[in-house]
């Protein structure tokens, strides 16, 4: 289906003005397709001129434009010509459109606990022609009222506040104007929970199944709303411009989740059923406040195309954190969560993802890539639009000062509300302001792609930067001055403000300094500072950089990691570390020494629990070559062991280090035992979600029968539990299971999205390689071919997350490499063609390091 491209959408942005639309809909629960009408009114500016209509129907029963009929034969690839425009026309599109099981469209779910019906509408990136007729397009905003008419026991939410008029008939308030990839719908017998602050209406909802959970998490999720919503009144001087806050948390949604006016969608895991950690309540804090963030940058103020979908999530991601970090709420045992776990979870895994993509082949600049078609926009949409983008505008922050940073965004606000905008007029925004030569800045930061490497090193004074002699590896200081060094790998020379802190042999920070880099290398600190055993660069991680050690080497690193106390300045270090692997320059037999001494005292267990995960899934297994994996898991599982021996009772870290030690084991011994209730430490509680981690184990290690996995089932037939069963089923080490994972990877089916990505999660168990070698070749060959049954997030997403990266050989990389080069690779869709190059990359990168360090 081609992808609306940048040309069509400015071409029809410049001819048609659209005023309205009003939508009704007739919902069911068992039907495999609804019906659809909707009346559009617009304008065209050059009367007698032709457009399209973007539509996905299964079957058109009328279209009128002005009252005549419209030929639904003209209707191919999404597209119906609209010829002869007036300069005021209603068009009406009837229409019969089909429920979807890919998160996108209307999506259908069927909860298993209950055999219960719920619907929610994702019109995000361009699914909105998949529920209704329209010009599918970020800056053709209109106004909407949508009507629903569905089962007399469900309830309706929505953009504009539901009202029901009768049993089944539903009407939501007309809104302000939308683009079209807003406008969304939650209906089903939905359970919720209302509040007020502040004058706005706020409502949480969910599944009935999950009705005892929301109520124990809705305290939670209200108070970090309120405190949100007071925050962006303080510091965007608009009020927050949409009527109600409804926040539904759904099933099988793809994304964390969507910033729809009025009527966000989250997944509903952020629903907790099994215990939660203050790690897994500071990334739904997160999330919240980053949705909400939206309602001013991209849903008041929208971008004109998706080209600037960049500058809507670097700036909710930032913003999010940014007002988490100053959240004082605490959580149930009285501790702070928020204001201490913001910028450390922001930094393990958002920045840890875009530096990955910012070292990708298929990495491009934040900003101004062109974006050709919707489709592409898509394909770009990734850890540097929300990570790289919300650490450049971190800096941007600290550079600009509050004053002018918010400032500018008031002004654009105020001038863009309810409109479009693009980044130009961002800058001149923050320019009347007062920022000053912010477009120079703009292009080194957010034009070019690519790493910086800042490296921090105390030279003695006759081996300054051009001295004949540098010194030896691991060669001792005694004193000298500290320089900073930066490498560029495209020669951009980007400004970082970073602190750079030097520590002694006792891990004593001896020097603090805030520095500028605006050269390749800048002394920092006194002449003499003394000895330092250690110095970091960016150490409170404030810029968006790689972090080495220059001729110091890694052994300072290992020696005083456990003992820095400063948790953003560890976190730098234990990314500086997942990146070298990475590179292949540092082994990773090295670097679980490091992690496994450091996560030993790690007294954050956010930390702790992130880098047990890096331990299990890649340093004892893409990163191992097959012979080295079990030594290496058994040693995560002892230290989760030893973790779980002192943990206190009930607390995070004996949660965390249950479900690292259950990841890494083979011990097939003690897993039963404590499936079975056994030998569990007290305070533990094997409740659903941790069964389920000890399932799959023992599904992975051949303990488990088909019959197995169904009687869990049975014991938790839940939304959840059917996923995680479809995992289980996937791991097991036996030809059938295999042949029908794959089945379900490859083939077409209604099975949730969430059944696929478990399944492929677990199809190239880095433990089965002999079993699924045969499964090589075929990966490469019949994944493209999903195309025909898959779109969107879904297709590149399961050919992502099945990418047989556990088997990093040269053999495998070839294959790889070949399907990426061949003739056929022309013809790859826009979400393959990404899966296929970042997998790749994954791949090569562990192939390096095996070759160097694995002896293969
Ligand atoms: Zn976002």
């Amino acid at each position: 289906m081609p992808s609306l491209t940048r040309l069509e959408a400015a071409e029809r942005a410049a001819l048609l003005t659209v005023r309205h639309y009003r939508i009704t809909l007739d919902l069911d629960r068992t039907g495999a397709d609804f019906g659809s009408d909707t009346v559009i009114e617009f304008d065209a500016t050059r009367p007698g001129a032709s457009t399209f209509l973007d539509l996905r129907a299964s079957q058109v029963l009328s279209v009128l434009l002005n009252g005549e009929p419209v030929d639904p034969a003209g209707l191919v690839d999404g597209r119906l010509p609209l010829t002869g425009l007036r300069a005021r026309n209603v068009l009406r599109v009837r229409a019969r459109m089909a429920y979807s099981t890919d998160g996108e469209g209307i999506h259908r779910h069927v909860d298993p606990a209950d055999g219960q019906t719920y619907l929610y509408a994702m019109s995000f990136l361009d699914a909105a022609p998949r529920w209704f007729g329209c010009f599918d397009q970020p800056d053709l905003k209109a106004s909407f009222d949508v009507e629903v008419h569905c089962p007399p026991d469900w309830s309706v939410v929505g953009n504009g506040a539901a009202t029901r008029s009768a049993p089944g008939h539903w009407q939501l308030a007309s809104t302000r104007p939308l683009a079209t990839y807003f406008v969304t719908l939650v209906a089903g017998p939905y359970a919720s929970i209302t509040a007020e602050h502040d004058g706005i209406a706020l409502g949480v909802h969910t599944r009935a199944s999950l009705a005892e959970h929301l109520k124990a998490e809705a305290p939670d999720i209200l108070a970090v709303t309120a405190a949100a919503l007071d925050r962006y009144h303080e510091l965007f001087g608009i009020r927050y411009p949409f009527g109600e806050y409804h926040q539904a948390f759904v099933p099988d949604f793809n994304a964390g989740a969507m910033e729809n006016p009025g009527c966000v969608t989250l997944r509903d895991q952020f629903i907790f059923r099994s215990a939660a950690t203050r790690g897994q309540r500071s990334v739904r804090a997160s999330t919240i406040a980053h949705e909400m963030a939206h309602m001013w940058f991209g849903d008041l103020v929208t971008m004109r195309w998706w080209d600037d979908l960049w500058l809507n999530e670097s700036f909710a991601e930032y913003m999010g954190y940014r007002v988490c970090a100053t959240m004082t709420g605490a959580d149930g045992t009285g501790r702070s969560t928020l204001a201490e776990l913001a910028w450390i979870e922001f930094a393990l895994h958002r920045k840890d993802w875009g530096r990955v993509a910012d070292q990708a082949p298929s990495n491009h600049p934040v900003a101004g890539n062109g974006s050709e078609s919707a489709a592409a926009a898509l394909a770009d949409f990734d850890g540097i639009s929300y990570a790289k983008g919300a650490s450049v505008l971190k800096q941007l922050a600290a550079h600009l000062g509050d004053e002018v940073f918010f400032g500018g965004l008031r002004r654009h606000f105020e001038r863009h509300r309810f409109g479009n905008a693009d980044f130009a007029d961002l800058i001149a925004a923050w320019t009347e302001a007062g920022a000053v030569d912010l477009a120079s800045w703009a292009e080194l930061w957010l034009r070019t792609s690519g790493l910086d490497t800042l490296t921090a090193e105390q030279r003695a004074h006759d081996d300054a930067p051009g001295a004949d002699q540098p010194p030896g590896p691991g060669e001792q200081r005694d004193t000298g001055q500290v320089w900073l060094n930066r490498t560029s790998p495209d020669g951009s020379r980007r400004p970082h403000t970073v602190r750079v802190t030097g520590f002694d042999a006792e891990a004593t920070p001896r020097l603090a300094e805030q520095v500028t880099l605006d050269d390749d290398a800048v002394p920092v600190g006194p002449e003499d500072t003394g000895p330092l055993r250690l110095v970091v660069a960016d150490s409170a991680d404030d810029s968006w950089a790689k972090i080495r050690f220059g001729t110091a080497g890694w052994q300072p690193v290992a020696d005083l990691l456990p003992r820095i106390t400063a948790a953003p300045t560890r976190v730098v270090l234990y990314n500086a570390v997942r990146d070298a692997v990475r590179d292949a320059d540092l082994d990773p037999a090295q670097a679980l020494d490091m992690v496994l001494a450091a996560v030993a005292v790690e007294p954050v267990e956010l930390v702790a629990s992130e880098l047990l995960k890096f331990a299990t899934d890649e340093l004892a297994a893409n990163y191992a070559k097959p012979a080295d994996r079990p030594g290496r898991r058994a040693r995560v599982a002892g230290l989760a062991h030893r973790l779980l021996a002192v943990a206190e009772a009930g607390g995070d870290l004996q949660l965390e280090a249950a479900r690292a030690g259950i990841r890494a084991s083979d011990d097939a011994g003690w897993l039963r035992a404590w499936w079975t209730g056994e030998q569990v430490p007290a305070g533990l509680v094997i409740d659903a979600e941790l069964r389920w981690a000890l399932v799959a184990r023992l599904a992975a290690l051949g303990e488990l029968r088909d019959a197995d996995i169904d009687a869990e089932l049975a014991r938790d037939e839940s939304t959840s539990g059917v996923v995680h069963a479809a995992r289980a089923r996937a791991l097991r080490p036996d030809p059938a299971a295999k042949q029908a994972a794959w089945a379900l990877l490859t083939e077409p089916s209604q099975r949730p999205a969430y059944e696929l990505y478990a399944s492929a999660e677990s199809f190239f168990e880095p433990s089965q390689s002999e079993l699924t070698a045969g499964y090589l070749p075929r990966f490469f060959e019949e994944m493209p071919a999903t195309a025909r049954h898959r779109h969107g997030w879904a297709l590149g997403s399961v050919i992502f997350r099945a990418f047989p990266v556990s088997a990093a050989s040269a053999d495998v990389l070839r294959l790889a490499e070949d399907a990426l080069a061949g003739s056929k690779a022309a013809h790859l869709e826009p979400p393959v063609r990404r899966a296929f190059v970042d997998g790749t990359d994954a791949l090569r990168r562990a192939v390096r390091s095996l070759q160097r360090y694995g002896g293969v």
